[in-house]
């Protein structure tokens, strides 16, 4: 006799879908089903009695005997798909690993074997590490979300790695969040080298076996430790004792296309679930979280001190105003000589990677720009190619100006790239060692360079972004950070506090080890009172002058945005179809929910496609999702020019 069974399918609809199964099947398995002319991998949701269709189509495959997905694992996405109002079989889809979404069988190819050798630390837990671990251990058998506030270098990891030996000496999984890539080799390579354990790692280098592997050592409990990037707080892990969020501040942790989730915010609601701790760390909490501990729904902990003797580095300025030509000051030049004569290292940070971000006419001021968005083009010298760093596309570079035909084109300001050809005019004995993306496309290269940097050799490093987080190098005593200016006058509400967190976690690359550090930014504004905070190391008191601005302004974490962003290769299109959304919206009763807009987006233009916003606001975050649904049942009745597309983001952070 055949079974009616209802199945979640990876399409962009809001509604699952009934068919006849003539095989055994559980909920929770996978299916191979038919679904217009194609055969589409589903999940099985439930086994039911009768269907509201007719003629159904029959399952042509049962792919599982036992469930790929338990039951709290589909509480939780079903959770995640209700809140981000997205749908439960794109959402179950993007927790799956591709090997599995593809149908394959799911079977361990090589088991990660549990390491043998952990070795202890060779040094005792602090006063303040040991108070941080008591407190969390003793919430260890129910939901508590804490906040581990620990200046750079306090040694949260080890409070961290002291947790999870205790969960696993209960027979207990850790789940361990990181930020993109970057931290993940170091982290992973500290959790196994210390822990009992098998330690499995769930990111983007790793190859489709190798994901699908670490999913089923999950899953089957044979792995006591997960440790891995934002989509990992989608696996199945059923012994649950405890989530760690590393440098939760991190804006990696939400993701920014399809299913856009925060890994962080659904961190919460996973714990609490699975009634275990949830433990935030960093040093430069975001305002979300800060908010949190005032509410008291988180318990902050703080750990003041750098471990092991180190002290934070001294932090200074260098007024750039009078400077003129090349992108480091003769300050600068002078400080880092100082430092390689001692035999150590000097690290740059820059946050831009290429040549340079500006190639234009001296005569006219033209200057190039891509084709197909609204953004400048970067000049690449190693490819001797414009590049568009929004949409990727490249170009040989104009030898005569398109405006006024002279042939007077040059480049101005600084990337990693010209940095490093300047560096090695000024230190030409000293290795120089770039990482930004171009110089760690290929696999394995970030190791090497981080393995480079940790023989302690003297060396200058110059880095994006990537080196902003939890590394440690111990013989890095100086960081210079350059070019920052642009972030400073910003207009986005959030640019101050995500400039402060990067000022401070880049300077808190230095002097890590018993000597002091030292930090130098330069900036043509050194009156910003930003540097004020950041030079004595007052991060807390910075955030809450941001927060009390935020409460003043009512704006988030003190209300909830939804944004709705419509794009289209007809710029009239897309916002036509926000303003029918938006009076759709008003004619909702919605006392409590501000809507603004549409506007275009502060790039209007990207890949040929112009892209329009329409903000949603409230301080009740109840009254905003009702509106959100109300808006997604009644989408069909704007007439959806079939060439928009549109996308929800729900709590966006951008
Ligand atoms: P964080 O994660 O807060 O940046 P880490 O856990 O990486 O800090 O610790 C910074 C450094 O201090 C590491 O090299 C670590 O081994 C060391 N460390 C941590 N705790 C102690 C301690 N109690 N005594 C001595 N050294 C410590
Ligand atoms: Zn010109
Ligand atoms: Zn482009």
């Amino acid at each position: 006799m055949s079974l009616i069974i209802e199945v979640a399918i990876p399409v962009p609809l809001n509604k699952t879908f009934d068919y006849l199964c003539n095989d055994d099947v559980t909920i929770g398995a996978r299916v191979r089903v038919p679904f217009i002319r194609k055969k589409i991998v589903g999940i099985v949701l439930a086994i039911k009695d009768k269907s509201d269709f007719e003629k159904l189509k029959t399952v042509e495959n049962v792919l599982d005997k036992q469930p790929i997905l338990d039951k709290p694992i589909l509480d939780f996405l079903f959770w995640s798909s209700n809140y981000y109002h997205h749908p439960i079989g794109e959402v179950i889809s993007a927790a799956l690993p591709k090997n599995l979404r593809l149908g394959k069988e799911a079977k361990i190819k090589k088991e990660v074997a549990p390491n043998s050798v952990a070795v202890g630390a060779n040094f005792c837990t602090t006063k303040e590490q040991n108070i941080a671990i008591d407190k969390i251990l003793s919430f260890k058998n129910s939901y508590h979300g804490f906040l581990l506030h620990g200046v750079t270098g306090s040694g949260k990891t080890e409070v961290y790695l002291n947790c999870t030996q205790a969960m696993i000496d209960q027979g207990k999984q850790v789940l361990v969040l990181v930020p993109e890539i970057g931290l993940t080799p170091q982290m992973i390579s500290r959790f196994e080298s210390r822990l009992k354990t098998n330690v499995v790692a769930i990111h983007s280098q790793l190859n489709e076996t190798q994901k699908l592997d670490a999913y089923l050592m999950a899953k089957n409990n044979m792995a006591g430790v997960v440790i891995g990037t934002r989509s990992a707080i989608f696996a199945p892990i059923p012994n649950l004792g405890l989530i760690i969020i590393d440098e939760e501040h991190d804006g990696s942790f939400k993701q920014q296309s399809g299913f856009r989730y925060s890994a962080r915010d659904l961190s919460y609601i996973r714990a609490r679930q699975a009634k275990v701790p949830v433990i935030l760390g960093t040093a430069t909490p975001s305002l979300e979280t800060l908010k949190n501990v005032m509410d008291e729904k988180v318990s902050r902990i703080t750990l003041t001190m750098r471990a092991g003797g180190a002290t934070l580095p001294k932090i200074s300025l260098i007024d750039m105003r009078s400077h003129y030509g090349g992108s480091l000051s003769q300050l600068l030049v002078e400080k880092m000589q100082r430092q390689l004569n001692n035999g150590k290292q000097v690290m740059l940070f820059i946050n831009r990677r290429g040549y340079a971000p500006v190639y234009y006419c001296k005569d006219c001021g033209w200057k190039a720009s891509c084709n197909h968005c609204d953004s400048s083009v970067v000049y690449h010298r190693n490819i001797n190619r414009l590049k568009c760093h929004h949409c990727g596309v490249e170009k040989i570079p104009d030898s005569r100006c398109p405006e006024c035909k002279q042939s007077n084109l040059e480049v101005l300001g600084y990337g990693t790239e010209r940095l490093e050809e300047t560096l090695a005019s000024y230190f030409p004995k000293i290795p120089v060692i770039r990482i930004d993306r171009d110089t760690t496309r290929r696999k394995k290269s970030f190791a090497q360079h981080l393995k480079q940097i940790n023989t302690g050799d003297p060396c200058i490093i110059v880095g994006t972004q990537m080196l902003a987080k939890g590394h440690d190098f111990s013989n890095l005593s100086l960081v210079g950070i350059l070019e920052i200016d642009a972030g400073l006058l910003s207009i986005s509400f959030r640019a101050t506090e995500h400039l402060s967190q990067l000022l401070i976690q880049v300077s808190g690359r230095a002097g890590r080890n018993k000597e002091k550090g030292e930090v130098a930014i330069q900036t043509r504004y050194p009156e910003h009172p930003i540097f004020h905070y950041v030079l004595s190391n007052k991060y807390t008191q910075f955030a809450s002058g941001l927060l009390k601005q935020r409460h003043n302004a009512l704006l988030p974490p003190f209300s909830h945005q939804a944004v709705i962003c419509a794009n289209s290769k007809n710029r009239q299109n897309a916002e036509n179809f926000l303003v029918d959304t938006a009076s759709l919206l008003k004619n909702i009763n919605i006392d409590l929910v501000e809507v603004w807009g549409p506007v275009p987006d502060i790039i209007e233009k990207k890949s040929d496609y112009y892209y329009f916003n329409l903000y949603l606001q409230s301080t009740d975050r109840a009254s905003l999702h009702q509106v959100i649904s109300t808006f997604n049942e009644n989408v069909g009745l704007i007439k959806l020019n079939s060439k928009v597309r549109w996308y929800l983001d729900i709590d966006p952070i951008e």
